[in-house]
């Protein structure tokens, strides 16, 4: 009976020093994994993010939304917008390749998420009147 409890105790005392062990090692060895979002991985080079446009470039070919396997990009000449919609696409990258004017840019960043569908619209012509709207407005206002 004696022998019985004076191994159970070796056996309780090992155990006891394994975790010590274990709680030290933990204590004093580097983290397993990055302390997110304190510390964030950089993008790999090449990753996929988003996608962008000059859209000062853009000849409004429509070569990018003929290409685009997803119908992700719709491109009106006449209104002079390029469209896309991010929820469709899948940044294969095809649109970016294929632009003659190489206006499409593949950034390495993820777009912030969002709780409501937006589309991510630029309209050339908008953007031309609405400087020529300043230009009008700085000249009334000057004069
Ligand atoms: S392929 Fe390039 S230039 Fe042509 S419409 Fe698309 S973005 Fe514009
Ligand atoms: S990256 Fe691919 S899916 Fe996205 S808009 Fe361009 S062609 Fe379409």
């Amino acid at each position: 009976m004696y022998r019985k409890v004076k191994s159970q105790e070796r056996g309780m005392n090992a155990k006891m020093f394994g975790m010590v062990k274990n709680v030290l090692n933990n204590l004093f060895s580097k983290p397993a994994t990055r302390l997110y979002p304190k510390e964030k991985r950089p993008f790999f080079k090449g990753t996929r993010g988003s996608l962008e446009i000059e859209i000062e470039k853009c000849i409004f070919c429509g070569i990018c939304q003929r290409k685009c396997p997803a119908n992700a990009i719709t491109v009106d000449r006449s209104s002079k917008t390029w469209q896309l919609n991010q929820y469709k696409c899948v940044l294969c990258n095809v649109c970016v390749e294929s632009c003659p004017k190489k206006c499409l840019i593949s950034k390495e960043q993820f777009n912030n998420p969002t709780t409501y569908k937006e589309l991510y619209i630029q309209k050339q012509e908008a953007q031309e009147a609405a400087q020529e709207k300043e230009i009008k407005v700085a000249g009334v206002s000057s004069s």
